[in-house]
C-alpha cells in the first residue's frame, strides 16, 4: 500500500514540537522522520503551519433521528470536518428516540448510515428504569453512559436520581465504562414566574452553582462508593473546583469537561433578551471564567468539549427573547478550536495547550482501545494543518450546521483549519470536502 508523507515545520507531538515528516500508510501513522522518507508516493508540505491531531468532541447532540430539523448527522458532520474534529460522539438526546435501549440504539446507526463525514461513537442514556438496557448497549458498542440529575429539556429521557444510580453505576463500573452525568441537582426555590423573563440576570439566578456543587458532591461519594469512572460534563460552577480536586488528589476515577462557551463569554457581557446564549448550567460572570482558565491549566478540569445542542430559531426563541420559554444549548460544534484557541492565545497559552485540551485528553475517555488524539506511531492518521495567526470573522454563508444561528456569529477568530485529514485521507481542504468517509466508532467487545 502506497505511503503518503506529510512534512511541516510545527509537528506537535506528544511532549514537544518537531520540524520533519509524518509518514502515513493504511490510514495509520507508520513514521514520525527528520529526514525525506523513502517509498512515498505524495508528499504534502505545509511549510511553518502547525500539523496537529484531530479534534475530538465527546459531547454533541446531532438529534438524529427524530428531531432532524434540529441538526442531524449529514450538517453536523461536515461542520465537524471544517473545524477540524475527526472524531465526536453523539450524545442519547435529543434524537427521538432517545438511545435508552438496543432498539433505539440500532435506530440510530441505521439514521447514521452514509451521512458520516467524520468518526462518530454514540453514548447510551441512563434513565430512571432502563437498568436492564446496560449490558445490552454495552454489548452493541456504545463508549459508555449519560445521565441527567435535573431536567433534560425533553420529557423522554426523565432525569435519575440517586436510587437510579445505585442500581446502574455497579454495572457500568464493570464494564470500566464512563458515566457521564449534568451536574445540576435542582430546588424549587430560585424559579420566580413573575420575573422579569427576557432578563439575563434573572435566567443566572435560576440556575445557582450551588446546584452544580450539590450534585458534584452526590456523584464524588458514588464514584468513591461504586468505584465508577465519573465524568462531569460542562462544569460552569467555579465554587466546584476545589471538591474536584480533593477528589481527584484521592485517587478516584473522576474526569471533568467545561465547555468552549464559558471560557470565551462572561455573563457581563450578555444583554436581556439574548436567548442565543441560553445554556444550563448558564455562562457565568468574569471571575468565574478566570478561576475555570485556572483549573483547565492546573488539570483540574481535564478538557474541553462544545455541548454543541442546536435548535431552529423559533425554538430559541429569538425575537420574543423570553429565557424561560428558550431552548437551551448553544450551537458551536464548527469552532470548538478557533474560539478556544482566541481565548487561550490572550492568556498566553501555545498550540501545544489546545492539543491536550481537545485532542489527547478526550480521547482518554473514549478508552485507550481507541488510537486516536496523538500524533504517535501506530496512531490513526487523524490529522488537521492549522494557521494559528490566521483571523476569520464567522459568517452565515460559511456555517455548515443546518441553522445559520450562534452567540459566535460575526465573531472575529483566531485559528483557521486548512486541512482535514480522517484515517490518512484529506477530507478538508481550504473548503473543498471529500464526504461519506466517516466511520461509527463502536466498541468492540
Ligand atoms: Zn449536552
Amino acid at each position: 500500500m502506497s505511503k503518503t508523507a506529510i512534512k511541516s515545520n510545527r509537528i506537535i507531538l506528544p511532549d514537544k514540537m518537531f520540524s520533519g515528516y509524518v509518514v502515513i500508510q493504511n490510514g495509520s501513522i507508520a513514521d514520525i522522520v527528520s529526514h525525506f522518507p523513502s517509498d512515498v508516493s505524495q508528499l504534502v508540505d505545509v511549510g511553518d503551519k502547525f500539523l496537529i491531531p484531530g479534534v475530538i468532541d465527546p459531547h454533541v447532540h446531532i438529534n438524529e433521528p427524530g428531531r432532524t430539523h434540529w441538526e442531524g448527522f449529514d450538517t453536523a458532520t461536515r461542520a465537524a470536518l471544517a473545524g477540524g474534529i475527526t472524531t465526536l460522539v453523539d450524545m442519547p438526546l435529543n434524537s427521538s428516540p432517545v438511545t435508552t435501549t438496543i432498539d433505539a440504539f440500532e435506530e440510530k446507526l441505521n439514521a447514521a448510515k452514509n451521512k458520516l463525514h467524520t468518526n462518530c461513537g454514540f453514548w447510551g442514556g441512563i434513565v430512571p428504569g432502563n437498568e436492564h438496557d446496560i449490558e445490552p448497549l454495552i454489548k452493541k458498542g456504545v463508549l459508555g453512559f449519560k445521565a441527567f440529575l435535573t431536567h433534560s429539556g425533553i420529557d423522554e429521557f426523565p432525569n435519575v436520581t440517586e436510587a437510579d444510580l445505585l442500581k446502574a453505576m455497579p454495572i457500568i463500573a464493570r464494564y470500566d465504562l464512563p458515566l457521564l452525568v449534568h451536574c445540576e441537582l435542582s430546588d424549587s426555590q430560585h424559579y420566580s414566574n413573575t420575573a422579569d423573563l427576557c432578563s439575563y440576570a434573572n435566567y443566572l439566578g435560576s440556575r445557582p452553582k450551588q446546584w452544580e456543587d450539590n450534585a458534584i458532591a452526590l456523584m464524588i461519594r458514588l464514584c468513591e462508593k461504586f468505584n465508577c469512572r465519573v465524568h462531569i460534563v460542562h462544569l460552569s460552577s467555579a465554587d466546584s473546583i476545589e471538591q474536584i480536586k480533593i477528589a481527584k488528589n484521592k485517587g478516584l476515577p473522576i474526569s471533568v469537561e467545561t465547555a468552549q462557551h464559558y471560557l470565551y463569554f462572561f455573563a457581563e457581557e450578555i444583554s436581556d433578551a439574548q436567548t442565543i446564549f441560553k445554556c444550563a448550567p448558564p455562562i457565568r460572570e468574569r471571575q468565574n471564567c478566570e478561576s475555570l482558565w485556572q483549573a483547565l491549566e492546573e488539570g483540574v478540569i481535564d478538557f474541553v468539549a462544545t455541548d454543541h445542542s442546536p435548535a431552529p430559531p423559533e425554538m430559541k426563541e429569538v425575537n420574543s427573547g423570553d429565557f424561560m420559554k428558550a431552548w437551551g444549548g448553544i450551537s458551536s460544534l464548527q469552532w470548538a478550536l478557533p474560539v478556544l484557541w482566541t481565548a487561550a492565545r490572550q492568556r498566553g497559552f501555545e498550540v501545544m495547550n489546545i492539543v491536550e485540551w481537545l485532542s489527547e485528553k478526550p480521547a482518554k475517555l473514549l478508552g485507550s482501545r481507541f488510537k486516536k488524539g496523538k500524533i504517535e506511531i501506530g496512531y490513526d492518521a487523524d490529522l488537521v494543518v492549522l494557521n494559528p495567526d490566521q483571523k476569520f470573522r464567522v459568517v452565515e454563508e460559511d456555517i455548515q450546521h443546518r441553522h445559520k444561528i450562534s452567540p459566535y456569529l460575526h465573531h472575529e477568530l483566531f485559528g483557521g483549519v486548512e486541512q482535514t485529514w480522517l484515517g490518512g485521507q484529506r477530507v478538508f481542504n481550504k473548503g473543498e470536502m471529500k464526504l461519506d468517509n466517516g466511520r461509527p466508532l463502536i466498541r468492540a467487545n
